[in-house]
């Protein structure tokens, strides 16, 4: 018989946040997969546990993944846990389940914390439907290429942010979305909690470049249910293109109707506009 991979929720921050269940489970393990066995040990031994413990991150996935396998094949029992919160979930064990469902492994999650769920639980934006974005990509255009492709998007959108992109990240999404409601949810379950909710430009002005500390969820209001927005997006991208990136309109055009989603002729019509206006 093998043994069960458990996945196994821990806190994000605060360390209350862990169940009974989990705790018996890691108590009980054979062996605990962790993704930084230096940071889980300080977890473990703040619970009083003591269970052999090995690595198991994303560049290791592949070899390592083979040795648990093993190991559950073995009969013993594997609980996987990652530095916060819920393993898989932006953090490695998705192939490790995917093979261990392949091997016919038993797997069975062990529910807790989950930043996303935690943010999205309090923001105070409807919870009836979202979409879960993940990180975005560092690079900006494939950022804001991401973030055009879900602009339409009728569902609550939810996004992991690092502190330092989150500036750069909502003036994309001012540019893209317009002056949308969103929530920042700022070192969830932690002393400094804080959820900041607002336009995305009053945001922008609280979340200035280089001043923000901690972990962030962001969570935006879905397209349907924006607020209207403040200036046109359209016509401040084309304004910036042309007038700032010396982009010809046509090149110009073809670019904010990539960024936006807007169809290219009423992004094209919208030039014409500007440029009469002119
Ligand atoms: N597996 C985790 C979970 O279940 O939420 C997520 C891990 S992911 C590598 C880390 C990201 O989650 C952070 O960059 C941040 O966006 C979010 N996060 C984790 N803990 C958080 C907290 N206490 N407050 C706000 N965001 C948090």
């Amino acid at each position: 018989m093998p043994g069960t991979l458990y996945i196994v929720a821990t806190p994000i921050g605060n360390l209350e946040d862990i169940t009974y269940r989990a705790i018996r489970i890691l108590r009980e393990a054979d062996l605990i997969a962790a993704e930084d066995t230096r940071h889980s040990r300080k977890l473990l031994a703040h619970y009083g546990i003591s269970r052999p413990l090995t690595s198991y991150f994303d560049h290791n996935k592949t070899l390592k993944g083979d040795y648990i396998l093993d190991r559950l094949r073995e009969g013993l029992s594997v609980a996987l846990i990652s530095d916060a919160g819920t393993p898989c979930i932006s953090d490695p064990g998705y192939q490790l389940v995917r093979d261990a469902v392949e091997a016919q492994i038993p797997v069975v999650p062990v529910p807790g914390a989950c930043a996303a769920i935690a943010a999205l639980s309090a923001a105070g934006l409807p919870t009836d439907a979202f979409v879960f974005e993940g990180f975005l990509p560092n690079r900006r255009s494939r950022r804001r290429e991401k973030l055009a492709a879900v602009a339409g998007e009728r569902r609550v959108l939810i996004f992991y942010e690092s502190p330092n992109r989150l500036a750069d990240t909502l003036l994309d999404l001012f540019e893209l979305y317009g002056d949308r409601q969103a929530v920042v949810a700022r070192e969830l379950t932690k002393i400094h909690e804080e959820f900041a909710r607002g336009t995305i430009s009053t945001l922008r002005e609280r979340f200035q470049k280089g001043t923000v500390r901690g972990e962030v969820v962001l969570l935006v209001m879905p397209a349907e249910e924006a607020a209207p927005a403040e200036g046109p997006a359209v016509a401040d991208l084309l304004l910036r293109y042309i007038e700032t990136e010396g982009l010809s309109v046509k090149d110009a055009v073809r670019r904010v109707a990539l960024e936006t989603g807007s169809p290219r002729s009423e992004v094209y019509d919208e030039a014409l506009r500007m440029k009469q206006e002119r």
